[in-house]
Order: C-alpha cells, then structure tokens, then sequence
C-alpha cells in the first residue's frame, strides 16, 4: 500500500488545515515533518526558534494522535527523505500546504515538486493564509484576501486515518539544539509554542488585554500586555490566519449584540478589533510580497537603492548596535530587552532598524538577519519587506527617520522601559534619560552615570547622522530612475487601499 504524505511545515495545527482535511478524507496518511539541516544552520535561524518548534511539534502531534494518527518525525534533506520513503514504502501522493518561506525552503520546494514530477507522484498544494499564489495582478489581491478570510474555518477532520501499523514506520526522536548543530539557546522562549497556548493568547487578547490595542499598541511599556502576541503562533502555523479574523470577528459581533441589548461597551474594544484585523490583512500583504518576488530576501526591492549603502558598512558602528550600546538609551533598551529574550512592538522594531539604517547608514541585510535570529515569530516575508521599509529603499513608502529621543519622549515619558533594560541610567533624572549626555560632568558624578564610562557616549550626533541620511536618501529617492522603479515597485508589490501599506500605527 504506497504512502499518502501530509507534509507538515510551518502549518502545525490539525484545525483550518486543508490539506489535512483533503488527504484525510481520502485515506489513511502518513503525517510527517522534517527537520532540515539546510534550515536549522541557515543565518536566520536561532535555537529558540527550534525550541518553540518542538513544543509546537509536540502540541500536533498529541493532536494527531487524539484523532487516531501520529507525527511522524525524520531529519534530512529533501526530497532526499521522501526517495527514502518512496524506495521503502511507496508514496502515492504529497498533501501540503503553499509556503512562502525564506530562499531555502523556496529552492527546497522546487526541488520536491521536479522530483515529484519526474516519479509521477502528484503534489496537492493548498493555500494557508490570504497569500495567492501565481497571482496575476495586485489589483485582485484585496479581494481574495477577503473572500478567503469570509471562508468558513475548515473543521479539525474528525478522524485521520492512520497506515498499517505492520509498516513499522519509525519517527526520530525530537531533535535538540546539540543534534542540529546549534548552540544553546541564549534565553528561554518569551512565549511557549502550541495549539492550546496559540488559543488561550488568541483569546485572552480577545476577551481582555486587547480593549486599549488602539491606542497601547505604539508604548513599548503597554504593548507586551496589549497587543494580541500571537505572531509566532502564525509564523509555526499553530493558528491560521482565518482563525484570527474569524474570532476577532465573532468577539466584535459579541460587543455589538451587548451593545445593542443596552450593556455599556467600552467603545475602545471596537476600534481595538476594527485595527487588529486591518493588521492581519498586513500580515498576508506583506508575505504576498515575498511570495511574488523570492529575492526580497537579499536584494533592494527597488534596485534604484542599490549601491545607497553596501560599500559604508560600519562594523563597529554594526556591533554597538547589536550590543545595545549605541549610547542611545531608547535604542538600547530596545536591544538589550531582545538580547534578553522579551519580545517588542512594531514601533520599536520600526525604531531600531530605522536607527541601523538611517544614523548608522547601514545596509539593511545584516540587520536584518540579526533581527531575525532574535525574534521569535521570524516570518521572512514581513520581516524582509519591512526591514526594506524602514530602511527607504523602496520608493513607494513614506520616510520614517525616528529620533530615539522623541521617541522615548512619546512612548516611554516615565522611563520606566529604558530604566528597566539600561540599568546604568537608574538613577538619571526623567528630563534627562534619552539623552544623558547633556548631563554635566558635576550631573554625572551626582546621578552616578559617567558618560563614556558606565554608559556609552553616543557613536553618532542625532542632528549631523539625520540630516545627512535625510539629503542622502530623498536625493537618492528624487532621481528619474527611482521613481521609474517605483512605479514597477508599486505596480507588482504596492497595496490599492492606502490603510494596508502605511506603517504608521
Ligand atoms: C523591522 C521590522 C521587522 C518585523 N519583523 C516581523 C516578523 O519577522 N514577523 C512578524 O510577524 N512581524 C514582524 N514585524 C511586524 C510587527 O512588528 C509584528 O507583527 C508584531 O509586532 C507582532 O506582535 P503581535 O502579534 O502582538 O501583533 P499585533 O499588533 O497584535 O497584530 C496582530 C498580527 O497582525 C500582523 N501584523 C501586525 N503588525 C504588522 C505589520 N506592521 N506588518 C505585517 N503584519 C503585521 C502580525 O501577524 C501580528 O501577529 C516587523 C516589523 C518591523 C518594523
């Protein structure tokens, strides 16, 4: 009896999984994820992402396994693994859902459908979110995404018929950081990966946290409580985009009925909902991006910026920055809550890679792949294009030069973030913590902070750093060829609904 495969990646859930659903319904399958070395040592993947895996591995298959099947695990290169199984067994069909993933699992892909070609063995690709594939035109993209998301949630299958036990297949054990080569993992996972842990953060944003999103989403001291924090539950797949819109759809509905039946409703919860959904249509906007052009991963989308950058890369400038030592506390604190495993808000992660870019003049892979080791919901597609976004190289959005300053000014005005993460400046007045260095040498000795002893000097004067990347980048912006590239850049990639490409929040 050959094999039907569902082929598990980064879809970890049993529930809105139409492949699962499909190969279930017609037979038994054989449930498989594959750890990939190419993947696991790729300069984007850290051991924390592995960590959160396996629980999210864990999590399906203690699923699989409620509903009569199991995951079954393996390690290799594919399609080396499915020859393997396709000598063994036989396979007679690869069930599986449409990645867009970084350059690897892309290249990846495409090496297991030629296989599955040449030895006559069909692939049944599914989509898993508002990401189309081969789409024809970004006009209709706004579209499907809604007619996608009005789709009702696919059902967990009630049963997923299992092979033959007398086939023997065996699973390898979960693989640890030490087996796939890594080294240990800095910190301990700011969440838990998992079905039951996806939900109950879904839901406790839904029916709690989530009132104030609007207006505590930018502060990186209410953000951590206010926003939903479901990304890496999306990114692993432990909750599929629909299921987000869907229930953030219901609970709004549930406001409105109350509302109507003359219970007071704080009216923040409506505009709290209405902002989370036009942030999960981004979601698959921007990975809709990567989808379409797989070399966003390295190149400047608008290649009118290439050259802006590449040959001025500061290394030392790049290591104060990863180090949070750029003597800039609000970038600092930034960096150094990430370095300690917490996860922050799309302002500050706009913040930092604005700073890398703008004041540091950095070209924006390096960064980039920086951050992505460091953030846990890792997701190529938005992480690539907003890094370019912040970065300004591509042409279709507005500038965004953030002062650190201003910024602590607006989001942190007590302090209490950059006195957490950037304990040195714990005894500095209020007036004077995002920029310590006005402090007079009599103020240092007083507060005890000695600038460029306890805390850095900063490696760049805010005025000189920001005026001369503002001239740089709009002449840069301003040229003939820019903005026929723009028009191209705008025309494959750029949102028809204004709301869904500003990155303002
Ligand atoms: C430089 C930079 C890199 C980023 N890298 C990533 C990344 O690798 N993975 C990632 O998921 N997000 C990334 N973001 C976008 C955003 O910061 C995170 O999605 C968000 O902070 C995750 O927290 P949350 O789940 O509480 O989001 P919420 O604010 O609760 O939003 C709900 C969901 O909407 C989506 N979303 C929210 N904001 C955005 C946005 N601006 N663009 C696209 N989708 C959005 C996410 O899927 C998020 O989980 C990045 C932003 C910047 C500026």
């Amino acid at each position: 009896m050959a094999l039907q495969i569902v082929w598990f990646r980064r879809d970890l859930r049993t529930t809105d999984h139409a492949s699962l659903a499909a190969a279930a319904a017609r037979g038994p399958c054989l449930c498989l994820f594959v750890y990939e070395p190419e993947l696991l040592q790729a300069p984007d993947f850290d051991p924390t992402h592995l960590e959160f895996l396996n629980q999210s591995l864990a999590s399906l298959h203690s699923d699989l396994q409620r509903l009569g099947n199991q995951l079954v695990l393996r390690v290799g290169r594919l399609p080396d693994v499915f020859i393997e199984l396709h000598r063994e067994f036989g396979i007679s069909a690869i069930f599986g859902h449409e990645e867009t993933g970084n350059w690897i699992s892309y290249q990846r892909d495409r090496r297991v459908r030629a296989w599955a070609k040449a030895a006559g063995i069909p692939c049944h690709e599914f989509p898993s979110n508002g990401v189309v594939r081969r789409l024809s035109s970004r006009d209709d993209w706004s579209a499907i995404w809604k007619q996608r998301m009005r789709h009702l949630v696919i059902p967990e299958p009630a049963e997923v018929p299992s092979v033959p036990a007398q086939l023997s297949i065996t699973s390898a054990p979960t693989l640890t950081w030490q087996q796939a080569g890594l080294t240990a993992p800095r910190v301990c996972s700011p969440q838990a990966g998992g079905r039951q842990q996806a939900i109950d953060c879904l839901q406790s944003f839904l029916q709690v946290r989530g009132r104030n999103y609007r207006s505590e989403m930018s502060s990186p001291v209410t953000a951590a409580e206010s926003c939903s924090r479901i990304s890496p539950y999306l990114t692993y797949g432990c909750l599929s985009v629909r299921e987000a819109v869907s229930a953030g759809r219901q609970r709004l509905q549930q406001l409105r009925s109350e509302q109507q039946s003359g219970t007071t409703v704080d009216s923040a919860w409506f505009q709290s909902l209405v902002s989370f959904e036009s942030r999960l249509a981004w979601h698959c906007h921007f990975i809709q991006k990567l989808e379409d052009e797989p070399t966003i991963e390295f190149r400047n989308v608008n290649s009118a910026f290439d050259g802006l950058r590449e040959h001025e890369f500061r290394t030392d400038w790049f290591e104060a920055w990863q180090q949070g030592r750029t003597g800039y506390p609000m970038v600092d604190a930034c960096m150094r809550s990430l370095l300690a495993g917490a996860w922050i808000n799309f302002r500050m992660r706009a913040m930092l890679m604005s700073f890398a870019a703008y004041h540091l003049w950095l070209h924006w892979r390096q960064p980039a792949l920086f951050l992505a080791r460091l953030f846990l919901d890792y997701e190529p597609g938005i992480h690539y294009c907003q890094c370019q976004m912040q970065s300004g190289v591509t042409g279709i959005n507005a500038i965004r030069i953030y002062s650190p300053a201003r910024q602590a000014a607006d989001q942190d005005p007590r302090g209490d973030f950059i006195r957490r993460w950037v304990p040195e400046l714990e005894g500095v007045p209020d007036e004077f913590l995002a920029e310590p260095q006005r402090l007079t040498r009599l103020q240092q000795g007083l507060f005890g902070c000695q600038i460029g002893r306890d805390y850095p000097a900063p490696i760049v004067h805010h005025e000189t750093a920001f005026r001369a990347a503002q001239q740089r980048i709009f002449a840069a912006r301003d040229s003939a060829a820019a903005r026929a590239a723009a028009r191209r850049v705008y025309d494959r990639h750029g949102s028809r609904r204004r709301s869904l490409t500003d990155p303002e929040r």
